[in-house]
């Protein structure tokens, strides 16, 4: 029901009592690594909940990419469309200090290798998929390509795009009017917005009007605790979260998103997919790590 075409990073991560200044060296916690990158990251999400999920990524022919590859077969991931090699599997080096903050250098390795013509290679997955989920932690010519193949599929019984436009960047006209919905949280939409006077204003319900005037037909703006904006061009509904302790909210997006995109896949209107990623996305903050938090169904409904 679901295809996730994105990125499949291993996030290393360190410990440290501060991070290093240029020409020093510190000593860190032992190295944790863990499945990551936010392809992976909604696939695994999706699949947990029961959703027939597929992932076209790249990861290298290494360690990384074997984790990788594994993480999401036993979350009961299709991994057929997962190419192997072309470059080491992309990282995320993380340091983590007592305070909690991150520093992060990301080398997207075999993501950046993830090409158009891979995408054109994956007609059929693309073609037997109800919603196709993306984000920009691949090219954006491959993210363009998705866009164009969903479009080709065909409206009404093609699948349906779901964007989240993470890391922002600016997108082609023709990608924007692709997404139904596009889905991002406030940095990401005020990024977009740039000069836009609406992208000044602290109203999400704003952000989300000026959004759609270019072409997306659905906005979801994410909110943190405040929950998530659903809007398309009848109506705009702020859909507030669940009250939970949050400890941690790593891939609580791609939480939501991958809940998100199952929903729509299987049918939901808008609206109620969103009243069910946000429970999700909840869910998800109550857990450490991203893919470790990510809950399942029976979690989902017990709350
Ligand atoms: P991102 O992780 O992309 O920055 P958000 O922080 O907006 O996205 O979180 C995505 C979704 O996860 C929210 O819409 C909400 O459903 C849930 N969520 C995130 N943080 C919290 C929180 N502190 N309490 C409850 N739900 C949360």
């Amino acid at each position: 029901d679901l295809l996730v075409v994105g990125s499949a990073n291993a996030d290393l991560v360190i410990g440290v009592e501060r991070r290093p200044a240029a020409g020093e060296t510190v000593l860190g916690s032992d190295l944790a690594v863990h499945p990551g990158g936010k392809g992976a990251n909604q696939a695994v999400a999706a699949a947990r909940l029961g959703a027939r999920t597929a992932l076209l990524a790249r990861v290298g022919d290494d360690a990384h990419g074997r984790l990788l590859l594994e993480s999401q077969r036993a979350a009961g991931v299709d991994t057929a469309g997962v190419l192997v090699g072309g470059a080491p599997t992309g990282v995320a080096l993380i340091t983590v200090d007592p305070s909690g903050d991150n520093s992060i250098v990301v080398s997207p390795g075999a993501n950046a290798r993830l090409s158009p013509d891979d995408v054109r290679a994956a007609a059929d997955l693309l073609a037997s998929a109800r919603v196709v989920s993306v984000q920009l932690e691949i090219p954006l010519e491959t993210v363009a390509a998705v866009a164009e193949a969903v479009r080709t599929a065909g409206g009404e019984t093609g699948p349906r795009l779901v964007l989240n436009p993470s890391p922002p960047a600016a997108l082609p006209a023709e990608v924007l009017a692709a997404c139904d919905p596009l889905v991002l949280n406030e940095h990401e939409a005020r990024f977009l917005l740039g000069e836009d006077p609406a992208g000044r204003e602290e109203a999400p319900e704003a952000w989300a009007a000026a959004l759609l005037a270019r072409g997306p037909r659905s906005v979801v703006v994410t909110l943190g605790a405040g929950g998530a904006l659903v809007a398309d061009r009848d109506r705009t509904v702020l859909v507030p979260s669940l009250p939970v302790e949050a400890v941690d909210t790593t891939g609580a997006g791609d939480a939501f998103t991958g809940a998100l995109g199952w929903r729509l896949g299987v049918g939901d209107d808008l609206e109620t997919a969103v009243r069910f990623a946000v429970r999700v996305g909840a869910a998800a903050v109550t857990r450490a790590g991203a893919q470790e938090s990510f809950p399942t169904a029976e979690e989902v409904a017990a709350r």
